[in-house]
């Protein structure tokens, strides 16, 4: 009888051992991090000198995370850093390169999740502020709140030592003929000019971004530690009504992070992101539905949202990675310490 017992409790314990290891430790990466230049169609229209400049640039951004995770630092550190690094590419909707709403200026939305305590922070409509992803975190890990918005999130980040820049920082040549397109396929007026004096235009400022690729950034990290984090930052939408907060200002929309889930990070029709919490949503249907990564961000992108409506990138505890989207094209870049390291800008239909 006893022996029958001690049979069935080293069962049991070796089922226990193979369920945890269904991922088999011995091949699952110590660190991974995955990142997006935004959803969008128009990246297809780069050429090969501009498709060239955005992987260089994607490439810059991983190595900057990839650096961090290397050596053993948090999965929050290496998605500030790698989101930093795009927001400074003029080449992006985020940080320099931002998108024009329809008063002619600029108003970034960032956050951040930190997958292990679920502690976030985001910043909506800032005006003034050089890397709005910075200015989340201190949100994050400077006040009780979850969201500051407008001049006052302004003055919060320049008060804890955010770098300032005027309007102009933000000016890309493109990025204002964008604008009058779109006013004009609304049948609005087109603006005579930004709301701010047109700045002597630098090289950055010719730069071209990706014809009408969104541009938004986003990164996901999974850390030797075993932490989860996402970051996201953004100027919206082109000609966006002036005080338009969207998706990637909110976590659980645009961004989300939770250690018994996954990290997400979406791009696209902000929106319907926020109408159907669609990065949280991920998380759920993987802690709750049991779905693997793929399952889960591909229903949400085919299920839930409609076709076009944008990309979600995602990461999972032992390493997997999701990146797709329903738009032609979404930049993106993986690595982990196994070695994977790969780019991409098209998206396979
Ligand atoms: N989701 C962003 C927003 O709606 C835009 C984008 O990802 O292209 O603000």
């Amino acid at each position: 009888m006893y022996a029958l017992l001690i049979v069935f409790l080293l069962g049991m314990m070796v089922d226990a051992a193979s369920g945890e290891s269904t991922a088999n430790p011995a091949s699952e990466p110590r660190w991974t991090i995955a990142l997006h230049g935004g959803a969008g169609a128009g990246a297809r229209r780069l050429d090969d000198q501009e498709r060239d400049q955005m992987q260089r640039a994607l490439e810059r951004a991983l190595k900057a995370g990839q650096q961090v995770l290397a050596g053993g630092g948090t999965a929050l550190d290496a998605v500030e850093a790698a989101v930093v690094v795009l927001e400074d590419e003029p080449q992006f909707n985020a940080g320099k390169g931002a998108v024009f709403n329809t008063a002619g200026g600029h108003e970034l939305d960032a956050t951040i999740m930190d997958g292990a305590t679920l502690r976030c922070g985001g910043v909506a409509s800032l005006k003034f502020i050089k890397n709005p992803i910075k200015a989340a975190r201190l949100v994050m890990n400077e006040t009780p709140h979850v969201l500051l918005g407008g001049e006052r999130a302004d003055r919060f980040a320049i008060e804890k030592g955010c770098e300032q820049v005027a309007q102009e920082y933000f000016y890309v040549e493109r990025r204002f003929e964008e604008l009058q397109q779109a006013l004009k396929k609304r049948g609005l007026p087109p603006l005579d000019a930004p709301a701010y004096p047109v700045p002597n235009t630098t090289e950055a400022g010719k730069q071209p971004p990706p014809g009408e690729a969104r541009g938004t950034v986003g990164c996901v990290a999974l850390d030797v530690h075993g932490n989860l984090a996402a970051a996201t930052s953004t100027g919206g939408r082109t000609a966006k009504l002036a005080g338009r907060i969207g998706d990637s200002a909110i976590n659980g929309a645009g961004n989300y992070a939770n250690n018994n889930s996954c990290a997400a990070s979406g791009t696209g029709n902000g929106e319907e992101f926020i109408r159907h919490s669609i990065a949280a949503r991920v998380g759920w249907l993987m802690e709750h539905s049991k779905l693997p990564i793929d399952e889960a961000v591909n229903h949400c992108l085919h299920k839930v949202l409609r076709p076009g409506d944008g990309g979600i990138i995602a990461i999972d505890r032992q390493g997997n990675v999701a990146m797709h989207s329903t738009t032609i094209a979404m930049p993106r870049a993986v690595a982990d310490s196994s070695g994977r390291w790969e780019i991409a800008i098209d998206v396979d239909q």
